[in-house]
């Protein structure tokens, strides 16, 4: 199968701190990938990267094929083409529930409002908030606002969703409802990278994991593989922490 994102040997470093130590990885259309590892061991960092929310050092990651690591390239114009979704929601307080869901199609995609709302309608159902579509985000509970920046991030049919770490802010009674939401899209086929310390979730969803080491990709495999019978000393290491 053809690659949707392939990203050979990415270096990034901060100062004199090297966070990525030549980080290669490959996505299929309808690959859902996570990403483990240790606090500070370079995820977050990674996910900008090919979000081009951060440049990158050395290296090149393909979209499509086609070369978005090129400095000329239309920056905004690739990021129009991803999902992002983080750890803290920055949902835009001032805008009501469907005008953070409608604001890309609408800004970006130059989307008729009356198009976009009724698109962004859908989408708020798809994710089971449709009744708060003109409630403030405040008004909301943590899951219900990382469920509408996920309703944000999947308004604009992206051909990727970065999901970096979207359940580590939530009070625990509320890490459920936006797993189940990402477990749906992952069915439904959605393209995903996501860097989780959920190791259920991981070992469940996703088809392949990636063990992040000090900016390396250490490890690499199915959730069995990598779950169950890890093959390196460090992502035993790392692994036994959750049991
Ligand atoms: P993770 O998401 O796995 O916890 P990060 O990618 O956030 O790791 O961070 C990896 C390392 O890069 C950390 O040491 C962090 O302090 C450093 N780092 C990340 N972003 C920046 C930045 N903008 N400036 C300086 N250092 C950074
Ligand atoms: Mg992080």
């Amino acid at each position: 199968m053809s690659s949707l994102l392939t990203a050979t040997d990415l270096w990034k470093s901060f100062g004199d701190r090297d966070v990525l130590r030549g980080v290669s990885l490959d996505l299929s259309a309808h690959d859902v990938v996570a990403v483990i590892g240790a606090s500070g061991s370079g995820k977050s960092t990674l996910l900008r990267c090919l979000g081009l929310l951060e440049p990158i050092d050395d290296g090149r990651i393909l979209l499509a094929g086609s070369d978005i690591s090129d400095p000329r390239v239309d920056a905004n114009g690739v990021r129009a083409r991803l999902g992002v979704v983080f750890q803290s929601y920055n949902l835009f307080p001032h805008l009501t529930v469907l005008g953070n869901v409608t604001l890309a199609s609408r800004v970006v995609h130059r989307e008729k409002r009356a198009d976009a709302e009724a698109r962004g309608l859908a989408i708020l159902e798809r994710v089971g908030l449709a009744d708060k579509a003109r409630e403030h985000p405040d008004r909301l509970s943590g899951g219900q606002q990382q469920r509408v920046a996920i309703a944000r991030a999947i308004a604009t049919d992206p051909e990727l969703l970065l999901l970096d770490e979207i359940t580590s802010a939530l009070d625990p009674e509320l890490v459920g409802e936006v797993l189940e939401l990402v477990r749906t899209l992952a069915e439904e086929g959605t393209t995903i990278l996501m860097a989780t310390h959920e190791m259920g979730f991981a070992r469940d969803v996703a088809h392949r994991v990636l063990f992040l080491d000090e900016g390396r990709v250490l490890e690499e495999g199915s959730p069995a593989e990598v779950f169950g019978s890890p093959r390196e000393a460090r992502t035993r290491a790392f692994l036994s922490r959750f049991r």
